[in-house]
């Protein structure tokens, strides 16, 4: 897909090199001609989301609420609309996304891992205090802001973010979204989720970013399939093996995957059950961040 930046409502940004793309955006390096700033524009085809149009101003809404009020979320300064596109400009994060450094290094120190979960969870448990929902947590949607301090990892994409209805927080979204290999049983189950499936899916992330494998894919010759695991996700099965890749974690971290990979949602732990649990603290102190 190609999608040329067009001129902007103020002509004042020239787009550069693609950073990323995801399923309906692609994302850009973008100057301000004006200040010489750089920005990361991300630029969604409309016409891509077809079915989905209330989710393109959603993102923008959902951003508009949140972005200021966390260090670790990714801020949108401004945005310009086209009949075809909707384009978004916000903070660049010049480090790359978690999935590519995980790739990069195979897998890394427990400390190094329970930093990066505890910073996702901080930002998680913020934007639950304010019933948004993120739906998409995964390697690919947390970027670093520069390649030097892994404390520096922010949370984007909020493509697929949902806020509750504040009257009613328990009220249960009922489409299908997410990731394969991320989404919480509740939701490939269309019971209704919420708040929960951010907790599932940092599980899974735990898991991954330990091991360097999915808990639900199949290993096999060709890699990881996760269409076959789709039936131990609906029964939450998964184990910490082989042994030889989890005898020198920690059983602290092992239990804290145990307590978000959950059948039960109610069982899961919250994101701020999860910032008290035992393994946060393997983590380095950092000073206080964010709201
Ligand atoms: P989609 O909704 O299509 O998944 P994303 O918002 O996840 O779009 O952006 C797609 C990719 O673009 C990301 O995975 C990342 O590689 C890159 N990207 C997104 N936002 C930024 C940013 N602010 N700075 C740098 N790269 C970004
Ligand atoms: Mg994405």
């Amino acid at each position: 897909m190609s999608v040329a930046a067009k001129p902007l409502a103020p002509c004042d940004y020239k787009t550069g090199r693609t950073l990323g793309q995801g399923s309906f955006a692609v994302v850009k390096e973008a100057i301000k001609l004006s200040t010489g700033e750089k920005f990361a524009l991300k630029v969604i085809n409309k016409k891509h989301m077809k079915g989905r149009e209330h989710l393109v101003r959603n993102e923008v809404g959902i951003l508009q609420k949140v972005s200021k009020g966390h260090n670790h979320i990714v801020t949108l300064y401004e945005y310009f609309e086209t009949p075809n596109s909707l384009y978004l400009v916000m903070d660049l994060c010049t480090g790359g996304e978690l999935f590519e450094w995980i790739m990069e290094k195979g897998t890394f120190y427990e400390e190094d891992a329970a930093e990066i979960i505890r910073t996702v969870v901080d930002c998680v448990a913020y934007l639950h205090a304010q019933n948004v929902v993120h739906r998409d947590i995964k390697p690919e949607n947390l970027l670093f802001r520069n390649k030097n301090s892994l404390s520096e990892l922010m949370i984007a994409d909020f493509g697929l973010s949902k806020t509750l209805d504040p009257e009613n927080t328990g009220l249960l979204l009922q489409s299908t979204v997410g990731t394969p290999g991320y989404m919480a049983p509740e939701i490939l189950r269309r019971q209704g989720h919420g708040k929960p499936v951010d907790m599932w899916a940092i599980g899974v992330m735990t898991y991954f970013l330990l091991c360097g494998y999915f808990p639900f894919a199949v290993l096999g010759s060709e890699g990881a399939d996760f269409s076959n695991g789709v039936d131990r996700v609906l029964r939450a099965d998964f184990a910490f093996e082989p042994k030889e890749y989890w005898m020198d974690i920690s059983p602290d971290a092992k239990d804290f995957i145990s307590r978000l990979i959950r059948l039960n949602p109610d069982e899961r732990m919250t994101a701020a059950d999860a910032l008290q649990h035992s393994w946060m603290g393997f983590a380095p102190i950092q000073g206080p961040d964010g709201a």
